[in-house]
């Protein structure tokens, strides 16, 4: 089948989903305009009632009150009706959209016999089916791409990500089609240096690098809501990084002034191993939330199937740049105290804020004691930075050389071997 072919019925799934989800959501406001409904006329009885057991002297009052009850209801009765409409509507829209698909997938199976998407295990299955085809031909989904994004912390997987995008696309010849985008989440939460660095590896292969930020920032978010985000409700990552990030989907498609829709492949440097909720993901799927008749918006983890020191070993191999605070034995870049790093990580986090001289343990500390809540469940920031000042007595000041991070996951003469490849490259 063509990859064209492939790309089609993707979307074609895609109608048919938001179609179906769209008359579920339909049929959970039928449900609730009935309910509403419902308490309408209860209370029109009730006022009927009152009115009839009315003296004399409250006549002219219940008759108000039952006025007012009969124009609820009436106003309830008309909204479920319309609800009930829209419920009908959306019916008939997800039965087009799915008969489309099942004509089209017909239609293949017709003219390609064996080679033909097989519907059966429904319509997940033959998303993940295509979706698995088109992720093991990596150049041949570059080229039919209208734009590529590489969402990129600077991070250790991130790097390696763009390097393996950059790859695939140079072999396509389509390079220019990539751009490297960084979200900012706040100069007070990051590590100092990350944003240039993510500039510097993007500007290594001569790409595009936009920043995007939200107007609020990290440490703003958490004051707002007076909550510190957590694995369940990553808001950090929803609303600081990918809502900002979705806003470049309609500037992109503008600009590209397609008379059909666009293909946007957007890359993040996601690994299976990270978590159980990661290993859920799959390497290659549709943004439903972000894909619309104008764009399709396929989430693409070029790094998924990597373990930690496979990321390390490509590093070392390529002789990519990465942040020093690795080398300090921190394992994640990004935000220096990450709500979902471990109680160790985040005592070595703050010995290294020490060391560079960093008020941000000062700073969290502060926001922890202000909203009255904690940073994790099991434990506090401010418990975090006792235990480092603990460590910091017994052990004095953490130290580290460049090249520790190699060193730690692949060995001395890996490090050796890296440090050189970098110092002839510079
Ligand atoms: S690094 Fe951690 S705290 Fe920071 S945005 Fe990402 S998930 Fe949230």
């Amino acid at each position: 089948m063509q990859l064209s072919t492939r790309l089609h019925l993707l979307d074609l799934i895609r109608v048919a989903t938001a179609a179906d989800s769209g008359y579920r959501a339909a049929g959970r406001a039928v449900a609730k305009a009935s309910a509403t409904r419902q308490t309408a006329l209860a209370e029109l009885r009730a006022r009927r009632a009152a009115l009839a057991a009315a003296p004399e002297a409250e006549q002219e009052q219940a008759r108000l009150a039952l006025q007012e009850a009969e124009e609820s209801f009436t106003r309830c009765a008309e909204r479920r009706t319309a609800a009930r409409a829209k419920w009908q509507r959306s019916y008939d829209h997800a039965r087009r959209a799915d008969a489309a698909l099942g004509r089209q997938v017909a239609r293949l199976a017709g003219r390609h016999g064996a080679d033909a998407p097989r519907p059966k295990g429904g319509r997940a299955r033959l998303a993940a089916d295509l979706l698995r085809e088109l992720a093991a031909t990596p150049v041949e989904l570059i080229q039919a791409a209208h734009a590529i994004l590489v969402q990129s912390s600077a991070g250790k997987d991130s790097v390696v990500a763009l390097h393996r995008v950059v790859q695939w696309a140079k072999a396509a010849g389509c390079l220019d089609k990539v751009v490297v985008v960084h979200a900012d989440i706040g100069q007070d939460a990051e590590w100092p240096g990350v944003r240039d660095l993510a500039q510097q590896q993007a500007e290594r292969y001569g790409l595009k690098f936009v920043v995007v930020k939200s107007d609020i920032g990290f440490l703003g978010m958490v004051e707002r809501r007076g909550l510190w985000p957590d694995a369940q409700n990553r808001l950090c990552t929803s609303t600081l990084k990918r809502d900002e990030a979705a806003k470049l989907f309609t500037q992109i498609v503008t600009e590209l002034g397609l008379p059909g829709q666009a293909l946007i492949l957007n890359c993040l440097g996601i690994r299976a191993d990270e978590s159980a909720s990661r290993r859920r993901k799959d390497e290659l799927a549709i943004d439903h939330r972000a894909s619309n008749g104008r764009r399709l918006v396929l989430t693409w983890h070029p790094v998924f199937q990597l373990s930690e020191s496979d990321i390390w070993q490509e590093i070392a191999d390529e002789g990519l740049d990465y942040h020093p605070v690795y080398d300090a034995l921190i394992p994640r870049l990004s935000c220096i105290f990450c709500v979902l790093a471990s109680f160790d990580v985040l005592v070595r986090a703050v010995r290294l804020c020490w060391v560079l001289g960093l008020p941000t343990p000062k700073t969290y500390v502060g926001l922890e004691s202000k909203i009255g809540h904690r940073f994790k469940n099991q434990f506090g920031i401010a418990e975090v930075v006792a235990e480092a000042a603990r460590l910091e007595r017994e052990e004095g000041p953490i130290t580290w050389r460049r090249g520790d991070a190699i060193r730690h996951h692949l060995g001395g003469d890996a490090a050796f071997a890296y440090l050189h490849r970098l110092a002839l490259a510079a």
